[in-house]
């Protein structure tokens, strides 16, 4: 997947004029924008920290939401589903990395999830971020233990398909742990330019 946050529409398009058809965005407003803008097919996820109050904004335009990190976002996710008549496709993101500050749920608390008749979503998988550091034991450690939760999962759950780990500098670490998709921005369209938006 390309991840497409804070590059413009013209990025997309020299990728979509190329084939390419999936992007990861992480603003509720840009997200928007560039889904009512940019053709019909391309595919969205949202991989970013959503709050309830902007799913409007997000789960029209959206194949997938990987990065669902607490009960109250999927409750709500479910209710937006019902009352719209839609199962929306999440990942539930795990708590993988050493520091404190990432999100995500513990592993612990994913069979309780799994175990819930959600009629407005669908689990789809698992999403995870690797400790933000250059030492590749530690990546491997992280991916590791996420790809030990899926293979746990999965035997009781075979919907948990999608393993969605590894950006531009672990990617191909990612693809030996099992990655189904892995969340490509700056690697395919250089730094982000924070200051413009
Ligand atoms: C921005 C972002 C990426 C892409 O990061 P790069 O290092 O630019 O490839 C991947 N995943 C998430 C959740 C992101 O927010």
């Amino acid at each position: 997947m390309a991840v497409s946050k804070f590059h413009p529409a013209e990025a997309i398009m020299e990728l979509y004029r190329a084939g390419h058809l999936l992007f990861g965005e992480s603003r509720p407003q840009e997200l928007k924008a560039k889904a009512e803008a940019l053709p019909k097919d391309i595919r969205w996820h949202f991989i970013g920290h959503l709050q309830t109050n902007k799913l409007k904004m997000v789960l029209p335009y959206v194949d997938m939401v990987e990065s669902v990190d607490s009960l109250h976002l999927l409750e709500a996710i479910d209710k937006w589903g019902i009352e719209n008549k839609q199962r929306v496709n999440i990942l539930l993101e795990v708590h993988i990395a050493s520091e404190e500050s990432k999100q995500g749920f513990l592993e612990e608390e994913l069979p309780g999830i799994l175990a819930e008749n959600y009629e407005g979503l669908s689990i789809c998988g698992l999403m995870g971020m690797a400790t933000n550091t250059s030492d590749e034991s530690i990546i491997r450690s992280d991916f590791e233990k996420i790809r030990n939760i899926k293979r746990r999962l999965e035997t009781h759950h075979p919907e948990i398909r999608e393993l969605s780990i590894g950006m531009s500098s672990d990617w191909k670490i990612a693809l030996e742990y099992d990655a189904t998709i892995v969340r490509i921005g700056t690697a395919i369209f250089g730094e982000r330019d924070y200051s413009s938006k």
